[in-house]
């Protein structure tokens, strides 16, 4: 029995050296892991705790003994508080860790060391000590004071706050940290069993086995922190910050091969789960379109970068912005990279809407007279510059104001979307064609020379007056007069050759109408297919 309570006693010793070991490590590691100073405090009250009940279980007189147990007090009250704020830093309950629950947690710690210390002043810790009668060494049994149902209540309500806590997060937990969880729950878990097992007294030979299971547990901590990289981050708080977050966020490594993944990024993504975990970047991509494949292709992954692609989910098209960051390991070197997806679809489509009022004609769906402008301004820039030729096409509807006044402002509009239409049968791409005023339409031809333009006008003019509007109030026939010009050599500018054109429809206006009058610079001239 002698020799068994000796290896008892060396084991706990180990155990001792162990927390203490533990506790220093913990100190020195560099952690970003905010419960850090929790886990540190747990360890060193833990190792304080264990060598206090060596040295009480090698004592020999009563005084040793409790003078053993006043030092393991300095301790043990403060293991289970401890552990459990690492918990909650460890499940990202932080904000709840604040001076008011500290206070409570510690308070009760605090006063149970003071009453330890001073209990023969009061016997509110022991009522009465003395030793067990037949035991082979001295042992020594207590009769409770009230104050032990305190911190005895403390304790425990602390372990199982902590498991519970962990149990509740566990579906939450991304793999990488289950073993991290795993590995608090059974440093929290094993030594509440032994503690519940010596308090209803079903140790073998009644003795406490919370020590030596300490031995295990912060073993198994040493070996998470050395292999699992333990306590380097708060998991939950930070999955949670990754979790909530509205943009999908992808990591992948060196090689653009998934590591990671948020929540967010499995709604923009198909096929985007654990299984995808190893996949290729290009490879994930491919739901949603050529875009994104070749965005994937051809972004360097050392770059940050950003870029707003076309985005297919099932049938629709949203638009992302995708913004790529290298990332480094430890040694500053490339470990893979973070894609982050921005849904930017509702203000690319309001872009797209503005960009449509500012541009197009509402009634007809071609564009304004600004912009036609605009664009036919770039063509003959560019028309000057490979000394091309450039004509442009004057029209007006012949006495339109009277269609208005018979058939109705209505019926009006109708006719200048029927006249629109008719004129877009004669457009070859390149050609610009916008809506210059109320019932006047422009072209500009670029490559076309006068005569070309000339012969596009007049099968437009024909085109129109053949073609009557039908209505319900029947057909109404409509016509056209037009003017056109080419620019010249020394290429003017553009309102000028407007200008021109605007002459020489002016000129079919005066010549009766429905007809084509050509500028010419030095006359204007009337213009038929037969010459
Ligand atoms: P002309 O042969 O000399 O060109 O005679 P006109 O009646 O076509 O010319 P005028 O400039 O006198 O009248 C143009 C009319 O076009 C006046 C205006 O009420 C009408 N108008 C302008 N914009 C619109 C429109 O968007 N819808 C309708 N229904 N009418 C319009
Ligand atoms: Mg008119
Ligand atoms: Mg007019």
């Amino acid at each position: 029995m002698n020799s068994l309570i000796s290896n008892y006693i060396v084991v706990v010793s180990i155990s001792g050296v162990l927390n203490a070991l533990l506790a220093l490590f913990a100190y020195y590691k560099k952690s970003d892991f905010a419960g850090i100073k929790a886990f540190i405090l747990s360890s060193a009250a833990s190792a304080v705790y264990i060598f206090g009940f060596a040295l009480e279980l090698s004592g020999s007189t009563m005084q040793e003994i409790s003078f053993w147990i006043k030092v393991e007090y300095l301790g043990m009250p403060f293991i289970a508080p401890s552990g459990l704020i690492m918990i909650m830093y460890f499940v990202g309950l932080d904000r709840l860790v604040g001076r008011k629950l500290l206070t409570v947690l510690y308070s009760v710690p605090c006063i149970t060391t003071v009453l330890v210390w001073t209990n023969d002043l009061h016997h509110l810790y022991y009522q009465s000590m003395h030793f067990r009668e037949g035991a082979p060494r001295p042992l020594v049994d207590v009769v409770m004071g009230p104050w032990y149902i305190v911190q005895g209540s403390m304790t425990f309500g602390c372990m199982l706050a902590g498991m519970i806590l962990i149990l509740w997060q566990w579906n939450r937990m991304k793999l990488g940290y289950m073993r991290q969880m795993t590995t608090i729950f059974i440093g929290q878990f094993l030594p509440a069993l032994g503690a519940f097992l010596y308090l209803i007294d079903s140790t073998p030979y009644g003795m406490d086995p919370v020590p030596i299971i300490m031995s295990i547990t912060s073993s198994l901590y040493i070996w998470a922190i050395l292999s699992r990289g333990m306590l380097t981050a708060a998991p939950i708080a930070r999955e949670n910050l990754f979790a909530s977050m509205r943009d999908g966020v992808l990591v992948v490594d060196r090689a653009d091969l998934l590591v990671d993944y948020n929540r967010a990024a499995t709604e923009m993504l198909e096929g985007l789960g654990s299984p995808a975990i190893g996949h290729s970047l290009a490879q994930l991509f491919l739901p949603a379109g050529a875009e994104a494949v070749e965005y994937v292709m051809h972004s360097d992954p050392l770059v940050s970068g950003e870029r707003e692609l076309a985005w297919q989910r099932g049938e629709e098209t949203y638009y992302y912005q995708v913004r790529s960051s290298p990332v480094q390991n430890h040694n500053r070197e490339y470990a893979g990279r973070m894609i982050v997806l921005i849904d930017v679809t509702e203000r690319r489509l309001l872009q797209e809407k503005l960009l449509q009022l500012a541009t197009v004609d509402s009634l007809t769906g071609i564009y304004n007279r600004t912009h036609f402008v605009e664009r036919s301004r770039g063509l003959l820039e560019e028309a000057k510059r490979t000394r091309t030729p450039l004509s442009i096409i004057l029209l007006d509807i012949d006495f339109f104001k009277s269609i208005n006044d018979r058939y109705g402002h209505q019926y009006g509009d109708l006719a200048l979307q029927h006249i629109t239409a008719v004129c877009g049968r004669h457009l070859r791409a390149g050609d610009i064609f916008g809506r210059y005023g109320g019932e006047e339409f422009v072209l500009c031809l670029p490559g076309i020379s006068l005569k070309d333009a000339a012969m596009l006008a007049e099968a437009i003019r024909q085109d129109i007056e053949h073609s009557p509007l039908y209505t319900m109030s029947g057909a109404i026939h409509v016509t056209a007069s037009f003017g056109v010009v080419e620019a010249r050599r020394e290429y003017p500018a553009l309102e000028e050759m407007l200008s021109e054109a605007d002459h020489a429809l002016y000129s079919s206006k005066r010549n009766g109408r429905n007809a084509v009058h050509l500028y010419r610079g030095d006359a204007i001239v009337h213009f038929t297919n037969n010459g």
